[in-house]
This record gives structure tokens, C-alpha cells and sequence, in this order.
């Protein structure tokens, strides 16, 4: 059983995470489909009981693995670049905690999800499953992205890659976004490629941002 700090509904938490949408939205979340999204979804349950308190601050958090729940402003930030529509097919790299996949469901996308740490992906599953989230999850290095359901109308990547990864780009559905950092150890620039006509790309820049990294065969080497 999950604990819900008595309940995804408790009052306590909804409250908060109200404050944390309002505080999204002052830092530049324009998007009302996004934000009601994150009005929704219970990120205290996709962290230990231990943290649950600190669920509703806009900073990441450690989920075992030496790895951590986004930054609820990033994980909006790249949501609202995505520019999801009810019954897309969207691909997310870097499962994690499962919190950025609620948030792509509760948008109505159909969500394909990777991640390489068996542990979270393990838990991932289960949580979301749980909360009645419904999405295709696989265990592995999705730095070549996930080429059985390809394409996809939206990709995103929450880890930091060296380069943006070429099997994304190609597995990118006409008019689809690829939403991924890409940069050092330390800071990673938000890129945004979209395919606006076979084989014709648009590339965008946004302002830093910090990730772990995305580490595999076209990403980081261990
Ligand atoms: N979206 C997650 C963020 C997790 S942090 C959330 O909402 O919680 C990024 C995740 O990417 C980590 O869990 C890490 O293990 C995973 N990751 C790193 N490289 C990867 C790769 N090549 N393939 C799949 N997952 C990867």
C-alpha cells in the first residue's frame, strides 16, 4: 500500500499544492492546462513518507539512486514546451519518481516512459498504477529512444544529455517536439527541436537549467 499521508486528498496537501501552482504561475507558467495539472497530481506520494512535507516546494528532491523529483518549475517549464494535446502519443525519457508521467496524463497524452534504474522504474510503476495512471513503461537506456511505438507527437528527456540525442529527432512524429538539456555537468540549456516537415527542423534555446545526468549508448559513458 502507498502512503498518502492520509489520503492524495488530505486537505493539508491540497492547500499546498494550490500555494505551488500560484507560484509556477508568478515564475512564468502561462499555460492554465499545465497548471491545472499540477493542482492535481499528489507529488507527496512519489516521495518517501520522510520528505512528504517538502513535496510542495519548488525544488527537487533526492528518490534513491542518487537521483532526484525535477524542480516542480522545470518539470512545468518542459511540460509547457511540449504544447501537449488530449491523445498525443508522448515519450518521456527518465522515469524517475513517475511524477512528470501523472502530469503528461493528466494532460490526456498517451505517455511510453524509460528509465534505467530497475528500483525506479519498479516503483514508478507502482505508484502510478496506484493513483490510477495508466502508461507503457520500459526498463533500459532510452538514449535511443523506444522505436516499437515511434513516432511520437512529443518527446521529452529529464535528464541532462551531452548532445541532443539523434534517435529522438528521428523518432519525432510531423509537427512533434523533443523537449531535452543538453550541456555539462554542471548546467544544461533547454533545446527545443520541432519537426515541421520531413527532414526540416526548428531548433529553440531556453535559459539554464540543472539535471542529472542522461546516462547511456548516445549519452553520458559511467
Ligand atoms: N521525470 C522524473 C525525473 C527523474 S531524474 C521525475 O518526474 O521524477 C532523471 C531520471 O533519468 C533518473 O531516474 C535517471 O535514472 C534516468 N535516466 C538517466 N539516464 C537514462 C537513460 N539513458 N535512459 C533512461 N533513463 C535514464
Amino acid at each position: 500500500m502507498l502512503n498518502w499521508g492520509s489520503g492524495a486528498n488530505n486537505p493539508k496537501f491540497k492547500r499546498r499544492r494550490q500555494r505551488l501552482v500560484d507560484t509556477l504561475a508568478d515564475k512564468g507558467i502561462k499555460d492554465k492546462r499545465v497548471l491545472e495539472a499540477f493542482n492535481v497530481v499528489p507529488r507527496h506520494v512519489f516521495v518517501d513518507t520522510a520528505l512528504q512535507d517538502r513535496a510542495y516546494k519548488d525544488t527537487a528532491l533526492p528518490i534513491g539512486k542518487e537521483q532526484t523529483i525535477s524542480q516542480p518549475y522545470t518539470v512545468a517549464r518542459q511540460t509547457e514546451l511540449l504544447e501537449v494535446k488530449p491523445g498525443e502519443k508522448v515519450l518521456e525519457i527518465g522515469t524517475g519518481s513517475g511524477y512528470q508521467a501523472a502530469i503528461l496524463c493528466e494532460l490526456g497524452a498517451e505517455v511510453y516512459t524509460v528509465e534505467r534504474h530497475d528500483e525506479l522504474y519498479k516503483k514508478s510503476r507502482s505508484i502510478l498504477r496506484e493513483l490510477g495512471y495508466s502508461v507503457r513503461a520500459k526498463l533500459g537506456d532510452g538514449t535511443m529512444g523506444w522505436s516499437a511505438y515511434a513516432p511520437y507527437d512529443a518527446i521529452v528527456v529529464t535528464a541532462g544529455a551531452p548532445v541532443v540525442p539523434e534517435d529522438l529527432v528521428d523518432q519525432l512524429a510531423l509537427n512533434g517536439r523533443l523537449v531535452v538539456p543538453v550541456g555539462d555537468d554542471k548546467r544544461q540549456e533547454m533545446v527545443r527541436i520541432i519537426k515541421i516537415r520531413e527532414d526540416e527542423f526548428e531548433e529553440e534555446h531556453y535559459s539554464d537549467f540543472k539535471f542529472v545526468p542522461l546516462i547511456g549508448k548516445k549519452g553520458w559513458q559511467k
